[in-house]
Formats: structure tokens, C-alpha cells, sequence
């Protein structure tokens, strides 16, 4: 795709560097240039991942990147300045704060081809200090005007006192014990900073707890209907409701009498994984994935080729939450939304799942549906860029029926990916997924 844009690159400049070009020139090199903005400008938006587990804190950050630069600045700036001020709440706790978890998860929502609509929702926790926060931003972006969008520039001045009341009355609905209405007067008195997002359907209003609430932690959000509201843009058309075809699958042939092994990756999909597919599909090798339920819907495509190609889908978390600290309602909703996104995108079910940092007790075994996996050999391919040395200590401990950690969120994991299969295969390893892998111990296991 690169080297296309170049030729189309080169073209325009020999064309231009031709003094005392014709008409039939000149169309020509506007043509080109036209084709080198558009080509250039196609690209899809893509998920960056951070996730990062050291002694004292777990940290794990999802945000969409857009390719709207505009955009992608300004969702920048808030992930650092949100992650800036959980370290400095650290700092301030740091002789007794530990298991300190900074979680940001996002949502994305483009309707007309036009609005795109982003929350991110930071949630902080100092754990001992009992010092948890949820924070939330928004963001409106128009890609025709390229500009940001307040609910100014899309609610008619006469519908602004009508639609403050409607607030009020649904803020007071849902949130009866803990509303400060003064509080929220003064919030709404000022519609420019009033924090929405909106898809086809409803308008979607979030106030952060300790602005208009006591004692109350959540972020409060509340919905009011599109048509209930006087705007002044056009919302109505286009639904998008996007229905899969079922996919075929390919067919393998498995050896149980072969040495195997299960290679995983968490924290995807990403923008490497489709790197990841190639070659698996080169060595004529299955895995398993362990997604990031927030992650799937965007790279549908990836997730459905993982489905086709004989790989196997697992579970691991919605948004990687810390899953043992969370209570059980939170822990089911974490397992069950990202079982319904993997099936309604892939038509897959998983029936395994891996728990987010590792961290595996009784509680979340007891409370888990779907079977627990974890790993006998880690890569640690997050931790250094020596290649070559990640690969050595794998190969030293992998052995016939080893479970393999890698992650498919760094650019590291794709060349040692190769360096791995091409060396495991001439050790004659076949490469199978987590379930395959049970199966061939439980034939071998029946026969002894
Ligand atoms: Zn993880």
C-alpha cells in the first residue's frame, strides 16, 4: 500500500517538473494529487493499548485513535493529564499506597459518517486510601466543519430552558438520595460545558459525582431521547445495524501423537494482530486469543479472520479491570459484555477466559463461568527489546504441552513470533489452540 502512494508521489512531481505542460497535463496532475489526498487520508482508527503491572500499580489504558489529528490531540492530552493525576495522587500515598489501579476504557460512536461521539472514563484507586474516582470526558467532533461540538451549537437557543428541565427531572427519577440540586443548577447553567455524546437514538448526559452528588461514586449518566430534544443538526437517517454472515471455517488436521503446543496472546486486537495472523497462517499454526471486549467491534475484521482461520477466542475482560477486586456484579458484567460483543461480531462463543494482570484467587474461580487459562511460559515480550534473548529463555522452557504467553499489542511480538514458529517447527512442535491442546492430553491421558 506504501510503495503505491510513493509511485503516485513521484508521479505528480516528474508531471510538474515538465515546464510547459498541456491541458491534458495538468488534468492529469490534479488527478494524481487528488488521488494522494484521498488514498492518503483513508486510514481506519485504530485502538492504542497501554497496559502495565509493576509492584505497586496495575495500570491499563484503551483509547481510540481517530486519524482526525485535531481529534487525537485533544484525546490525548486528557488520557496523560488523567494518568498525570494518579501520579501524583500516588506520589502524595507513596509510603503506604500499593495494589494502586488506573483503569481508562472508552467508547466510540460515529453516526451519518459525520458525528463522531467519544467518552473516556478514567477510574483511579489507591486502594488503601480508599481514594477511588471515576472520571469521565466527552467528546463531540464534527468531521465536516472539523470542530468540536458543544451542546450550543446543536440545541436551538429557545429549546435550552426545556431541555435543562428535562435533566433536572431525570437526574431527580434516578438519583433521588443523593442529588445536590443547587449543585446541579449551577452545572446546568452553563450548557457549553456540559458533558454528552449522542448516537441515533438518545442523547447520553454524564456529571461527574462530586459535582452534584453526596456520597456517591459512580459516574451519574442519564439518557434523553433524540426526538424529545430541539436540535438544530440533522440525526434521524442512517441506522447502522450491521448483520453477520456466518463463517466458514477452515478445516485442520491435529496429530495428538505430535509435540504440541498452545501459543496465547492478550490485551488485543490491535493493529499488529492481522501481522500475527500471516504468519500463523505461514507455519500453518493456531492460537488462541485472549480480546479485550472494547477492543472487538473495531477490529471486526481481525477477530472474524482469527474465527476463519482455526484460531480460538477467549475471554479477557471488557475493559481489563483488576477482575479480582471487583464485586461479583461487576465481575459478571465485565464477562458477559464481552461475550456478547465476540459473538455477535464473530458468531464465537468462548468457553475460556484469562484473568486480567494475572491475578487468579478462589472467589474468581468460584464466580467464573467459563474455564480459567493460564500459562507455564511467559515471554515477557512487553518488558525488553532484546529479541533474541525473549526467544532463548522460550525455547529453554517450552516443552510438549506448554501454554505460551505473548501479547499481540507490541510491534516486538511480530518478529518474534516468526523467529519462534520457524525454530519451535524444525524442533517438530505442531501449533494448536488452548482447547485443541486439552483434547490431545485427554486422548493421551485416556490411553494410558
Ligand atoms: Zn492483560
Amino acid at each position: 500500500m506504501q510503495s503505491m502512494y510513493l509511485f503516485v508521489l513521484i508521479l505528480p512531481i516528474l508531471e510538474y517538473s515538465l515546464l510547459g505542460v498541456g491541458l491534458m497535463r495538468k488534468c492529469f496532475f490534479i488527478f494524481m494529487c487528488f488521488i494522494l489526498v484521498t488514498g492518503c487520508t483513508k486510514k481506519e482508527k485504530e485502538i492504542k493499548t497501554i497496559i502495565e503491572k509493576n509492584n505497586k500499580t496495575c495500570v491499563a489504558i484503551n483509547y481510540p485513535i481517530t486519524k482526525i489529528s485535531k481529534l487525537d490531540q485533544e484525546i490525548k492530552n486528557t488520557v496523560q493529564k488523567r494518568y498525570e493525576d494518579f501520579l501524583e495522587q500516588q506520589k502524595e500515598f507513596v509510603s503506604i499506597s500499593k495494589n494502586a489501579e488506573f483503569n481508562m476504557d472508552y467508547t466510540y460512536h460515529e453516526i451519518e459518517n459525520r458525528y463522531i461521539n467519544i467518552t473516556l472514563q478514567s477510574f483511579s484507586n489507591s486502594n488503601l486510601l480508599s481514594t477511588a474516582r471515576n472520571d469521565v470526558d466527552t467528546f463531540v467532533y464534527d468531521k465536516n466543519k472539523n470542530s468540536f461540538l458543544t451542546l450550543n451549537d446543536i440545541v436551538a437557543k429557545s429549546e435550552q430552558n426545556k431541555l435543562k428541565k428535562v435533566i433536572l427531572k431525570q437526574l431527580q427519577k434516578h438519583y433521588p438520595d443523593c442529588l445536590l440540586i443547587d449543585q446541579v443548577k449551577e452545572n446546568l447553567s452553563d450548557f457549553s460545558h456540559i458533558h454528552f455524546t449522542f448516537d441515533e437514538e438518545n442523547f447520553w448526559f454524564y456529571f461527574e459525582p462530586y459535582e452534584i452528588a453526596a456520597g456517591y461514586f459512580e459516574i451519574i449518566k442519564i439518557s434523553i431521547p433524540v426526538e424529545q430534544i430541539g436540535l438544530t443538526i440533522d440525526i434521524s437517517e442512517g441506522k447502522t445495524n450491521k448483520e453477520w454472515k456466518e463463517i466458514e471455517t477452515t478445516t485442520k488436521i491435529i496429530d495428538p501423537y505430535k509435540k504440541s503446543i498452545a501459543i496465547t496472546f492478550d490485551d488485543g486486537p490491535s493493529r499488529y494482530t492481522n501481522k500475527l495472523l500471516d504468519i500463523l497462517k505461514k507455519y500453518d499454526a493456531s492460537a488462541t486469543f485472549f480480546v479485550i471486549g472494547n477492543k472487538v467491534e473495531i477490529y471486526s475484521d481481525t477477530m472474524r479472520r482469527m474465527v476463519k482461520e482455526g484460531n480460538e477466542i477467549g475471554n479477557h475482560s471488557y475493559n481489563h479491570k483488576w477482575l479480582t477486586k471487583l464485586n461479583e456484579e461487576e465481575f459478571l458484567s465485565q464477562i458477559n459484555m464481552t461475550q456478547q460483543i465476540i459473538k455477535k461480531i464473530t458468531g464465537f462463543t468462548p468457553r475460556l477466559m484469562r484473568p486480567t494482570y494475572g491475578a487468579c484467587n478462589q472467589t474468581l474461580r468460584k464466580r467464573s463461568k467459563l474455564q480459567i487459562v493460564m500459562w507455564d511460559v511467559d515471554t515477557r515480550d512487553w518488558e525488553t527489546h532484546n529479541i533474541s534473548k525473549i526467544l532463548e529463555q522460550t525455547i529453554k522452557n517450552t516443552k510438549d504441552g506448554s501454554i505460551i504467553l505473548m501479547h499481540d499489542t507490541k510491534e516486538n511480538t511480530v518478529l518474534l513470533l516468526e523467529k519462534l514458529l520457524k525454530e519451535l517447527k524444525s524442533k517438530d512442535y505442531q501449533f494448536v489452540t488452548v482447547s485443541e491442546l486439552e483434547k490431545i492430553k485427554q486422548i493421551k491421558q485416556n490411553e494410558k
